[in-house]
């Protein structure tokens, strides 16, 4: 047997369970922001692994941190801890929110982001003693696959098949602040919320939702929950999506301070890892001994490299640099004829198009050498290495109409726009 992509798919298809469909390419090898497939060829992988390869592929700086902790230990049990566990718990106290996490905040360290999101459900069913059985999550919402973190994610297709989930949990209406409202009340435990719905579409909460939520939350004693997981880490140019949101009616511009954020993809720049950071005092003493646990959360090589991804992004000025390459990049798109606007911030970014082809444009992209994602039957997702230049994302933009004539976008080159003013 030779070792070609149709090879490797069809041994694919016969070991491995049919969660995700057909692999669309075998991938072998990746450097920068690139990578190569089993027939040799190569994409520029403005997926980065869905918001994971912050770093791009094989960074130096991963590599050496992975390879030393590796030699020195590798895993410990919880019976013990390592330096790389302690000082990573610190340092995502530094940067959760400006100028450091308050007095009494504590992180837990998971594998993945269904496990931050599943300890923060915890958290938040400790809230109350009781009192507090109810729940708030949006429309649209996606919080992970494990049995908890399913519960408060809204689609039905993933949900009803796993019925009975835990209960209490209910959805509100999308950017609906009078809903939220209505629903707040002294029974409610928390609200959970991604600051931009990154499965649903990369869909940014209105101005002033998160402000009007954690007003709602706050005078009513429940906590607010950010889930982080897709957009922290850098990824909209600052180090939590949250910070670079203002509340258009509070005057000054400081970002909301939430009671838990949850973290995971870009945080070990692709080895597995997951956060759920507890802010303050009361959020952060809600678990206790024997409460909650992992074998592998907090290892020693995962923590290592979340280590080397906030130190390289600190180094290299990446958060201004996803913060300005993404806008170059948006504002790019947005001009692209069949493109009807362009969603998101920094390097999370979803072009809608003007016709239901975002699954045939993407094919089309695979096959010209770019990895882009259809996350809505009209949006393109780019979610992209931080490290990406302008010069390489230009290149998306370059390929993008072919691509869309290929998907049957019927915008002819020098036609679009100016078509419509005569
Ligand atoms: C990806 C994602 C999750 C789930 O993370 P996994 O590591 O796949 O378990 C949870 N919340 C959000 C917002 C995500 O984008």
């Amino acid at each position: 047997m030779t070792d070609t992509g149709q090879d490797w798919t069809e041994r694919y298809r016969r070991a491995v369970m049919n969660t995700f469909g057909t692999p669309q390419r075998v991938l072998v090898r990746g450097e920068g922001a690139y990578v190569w497939d089993a027939d040799g060829a190569r994409y520029l992988d403005l997926l980065g692994g869905i918001a994971v390869n912050a770093l791009g592929h094989a960074h130096p700086a991963l590599v050496q941190a992975v390879t030393e902790q590796l030699g020195a230990v590798g895993h410990v049990s919880n019976f013990f801890t390592t330096p790389a566990h302690v000082r990573l718990a610190e340092r995502l106290l530094e940067i959760v929110t400006p100028g450091g996490a308050p007095d009494g905040s504590r992180v837990f360290l998971a594998n993945s982001g269904t496990e931050a999101n599943e300890a923060a459900f915890k958290l938040v069913r400790r809230h109350g003693d009781g009192t507090r059985p109810r729940v708030l999550a949006l429309e649209g919402a996606f919080h992970g696959r494990t049995m908890g973190a399913l519960a408060l994610t809204h689609k039905a297709a993933y949900r009803e098949p796993f019925a009975p989930l835990p209960g209490g949990v209910e959805f509100l209406p999308f950017g609906d602040v009078a809903a939220l409202a209505d629903a707040m009340d002294d029974d409610v435990a928390a609200l959970v919320l991604e600051p931009i719905q990154g499965e649903a579409g990369v869909r940014p909460l209105p101005a002033g939702y998160l402000a009007a939520a954690r007003r709602l939350t706050a005078d009513h004693g429940a906590l607010l929950v950010l889930d982080e997981v897709q957009t922290g880490m850098g990824r909209t140019g600052t180090w939590m999506a949250h910070h670079g949101i203002v509340d258009p009616d509070g005057g000054g511009t400081s970002p909301v301070v939430p009671d838990v954020v949850t973290l995971a993809k870009s945080l070990g720049g692709g080895m597995p890892i997951g956060a759920a950071i507890a802010l303050g005092g009361r959020a952060g003493g809600l678990l206790g001994p024997g409460q909650h646990g992992t074998t592998f959360g907090g290892n020693p090589v995962s923590a290592a490299a979340a280590l080397a991804v906030i130190e390289t992004i600190e180094r290299d000025g990446l958060l201004h640099h996803a913060a300005v390459t993404g806008k170059a990049l948006a504002d790019a798109l947005a001009g692209v004829p069949g493109v009807r606007t362009v969603r998101g911030s920094g390097l999370l970014l979803a072009a809608e198009l003007e016709a239901p082809v975002a699954k045939e444009a993407a094919a089309a992209l695979l096959d010209a050498g770019f990895i882009v994602n259809p996350v809505a039957p009209d949006a393109l997702r780019v979610a992209p290495p931080l490290i990406l230049t302008q010069e390489q994302a230009a290149t998306l933009v370059d390929a993008l109409p072919a691509a869309l004539a290929t998907a049957g976008l019927r915008t002819p080159p020098g036609a679009g726009r100016a078509e419509e003013t005569p």
